[in-house]
């Protein structure tokens, strides 16, 4: 069985590189496999050789501005399996836009969003037809699909080699899949403000690049020793507005039943699960406020908060401690917009609510 974010690469990998002449070169590359049943029986141990083999692509440049300086951007997308045997992937022409974005913020030639599209498609369509993604399972239906797995798919960039401190030119975009299930351990889902500062002004916090990361990994593994789930950082600024999750955007539902998130500017990223919830709330008739939430407010006048994002999915957080002092919010349960949220959006995914936005793609 699959560990909740385990790595363990399909076969099939796609692979584009921006050559001299400008073009995307694209290519699949079908690593080292045994069929799904036979890597079950592996031992442990055969199974971490075959996949760290899949793992390994000796034809790109060990040191490059990649691997160095951290120049790259990802994306993480999901393709969900469908009752009719079909995997459908959830936004990705968002996906896509974005990418492109991300690289032209760091000054990169941009991956076109059509090839990024076409390229999500076939590259889960190459691993379905090796048996390698998740099937349906009816009995997901019963917890509203919290057990259901799905295939998560990576594309990131990563640059020609280079030692000194510089800007890609020539980048490869690389997309891997994996299978995985629910993000987040079951236990605590108490959250801590950090002090630790993850996005500046004029800085790279709106771009999903590999160095913002580090920080976020810190303060998560902070809060995690201290007994927290999530990590919440504050504006470097004033050190008093809510601004994301450790990689995740956050939810918060007023008293008066207003949601509220924190307005996109330069220092958040623009989460797909955040768009698509505001969307939902407000075709729902709710009150969706995109603004600055500060951490007094929070405290004085929030009863629901949830983070989310394509890994965590919609995570309802209980509590939040600032300075020591904690803000409980309802009674340990998920709140009613936080189990809406989560209810409509696994509902969407998985086919079991229409998805009359037309969000999701099938691979084909
Ligand atoms: C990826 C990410 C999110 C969530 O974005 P989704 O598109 O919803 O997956 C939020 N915050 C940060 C910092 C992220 O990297």
């Amino acid at each position: 069985m699959a560990k909740s974010f385990g790595l363990e690469i399909n076969p099939w990998v796609y692979v584009a590189k921006y050559d001299e002449e400008k073009r995307w070169q694209e290519s699949y590359v079908e690593k080292e496999h045994l069929t799904p049943e036979q890597e079950e029986r592996l031992s442990p141990i055969e199974r971490a050789e075959l996949m760290a083999k899949r793992n390994s692509f000796p034809e790109l440049p060990l040191v490059n501005y990649t691997s160095q300086y951290g120049l790259g951007c990802f994306e993480g997308l999901k393709g969900f399996p469908q009752k009719d045997g079909s995997i459908k992937i959830f936004r990705p022409d968002e996906n896509g836009l974005r990418m492109a974005r991300s690289m032209e913020g760091l000054l990169m030639p941009p991956y076109p969003p059509e090839l990024f599209m076409d390229a999500a498609r076939e590259v889960v369509k190459r691993n379905k037809s090796l048996g390698f993604t998740p099937v349906y399972d009816p009995a997901w239906e019963k917890d509203d699909f919290l057990s259901a797995y799905s295939v998560y798919i990576r594309p990131f960039s990563f640059t020609e080699p280079g030692i000194g401190v510089n800007l890609s030119e020539n980048p490869w975009v690389i997309m891997i899949t994996t299978k995985v299930g629910s993000y987040f351990e079951p236990g605590t889902s108490k959250a801590i403000t950090t002090e630790r500062i993850r996005a500046t002004a004029g800085g790279t916090g709106w771009i999903k690049t590999a160095s913002n990361y580090v920080i976020s990994a810190l303060a998560k593994k902070e809060a995690g020793k201290q007994g927290y789930m999530e990590t919440v950082f504050l504006d470097a600024r004033e050190r008093k507005y809510i601004e994301e999750g450790s990689s995740c955007n956050l939810f918060f539902v007023l008293k008066d039943n207003t949601l509220v998130t924190p307005a996109l500017q330069d220092t958040i990223l623009p989460g797909i699960t955040r768009k698509s919830i505001l969307q939902i709330a407000r075709d729902e008739g709710l009150k969706a406020e995109e603004r600055s939430i500060s951490i007094e407010e929070v405290f004085s006048e929030a009863k629901e908060f949830f983070a989310c994002g394509t890994a965590a999915g919609v995570s309802f957080m209980s509590s939040i401690t600032h300075h020591g002092k904690e803000a409980v919010f309802g009674d340990g349960t998920m709140g009613e917009f936080t189990a809406l949220a989560l209810k409509t959006l696994k509902g969407i995914q998985y086919g079991a609510i229409e998805d009359h936005r037309n969000w999701m793609v099938d691979v084909g």
